[in-house]
């Protein structure tokens, strides 16, 4: 199976979406169902513009046992990718926040790096 021949979502733009948001980025949810939640963001994808949060917007999955690929039957719950919109980047002091870009320390290679619009605290690492 192509994984990049997947299927993408209704809403799915023509172009990838320029996200602000992560992997691994703590985040809080403003808007939504799970609006107030916070979690770590487990994928992005900037083609449909979403992004998977940590214990956000659970959905019910009914599977049928599998036993050749060791799949219980049931009903599994899982995350669904909510729209990046309604997520905002946490930052450690001021809270959820929207993302700047600065350049990048000298450490740490060329390029831009996300930071926070408050309080200026950079959230990339590398
Ligand atoms: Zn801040």
């Amino acid at each position: 199976m192509n994984r990049s021949a997947g299927k993408r979502s209704r809403a799915a733009a023509a172009t990838p979406v320029p996200m602000h948001i992560r992997r691994d980025d703590l985040v809080k949810v403003v808007a939504g169902r799970d609006k107030g939640k916070q979690g770590k963001v487990l994928r992005a994808f900037p083609k449909e513009g979403r992004v998977l949060v940590e214990r956000v917007m659970m959905v019910k999955r009914h599977t049928r046992p599998n036993p050749n690929r060791q799949i219980k039957g049931g009903i599994a719950e899982h995350e669904a990718p909510i729209p990046v919109a309604n997520v905002m980047i946490v930052c450690p002091e001021c809270g959820p926040v929207r993302v700047k870009r600065v350049a990048a320390a000298a450490e740490a290679g060329a390029g831009r790096q996300r930071a926070c619009k408050k309080c200026g605290r950079v959230f990339d690492k590398k």
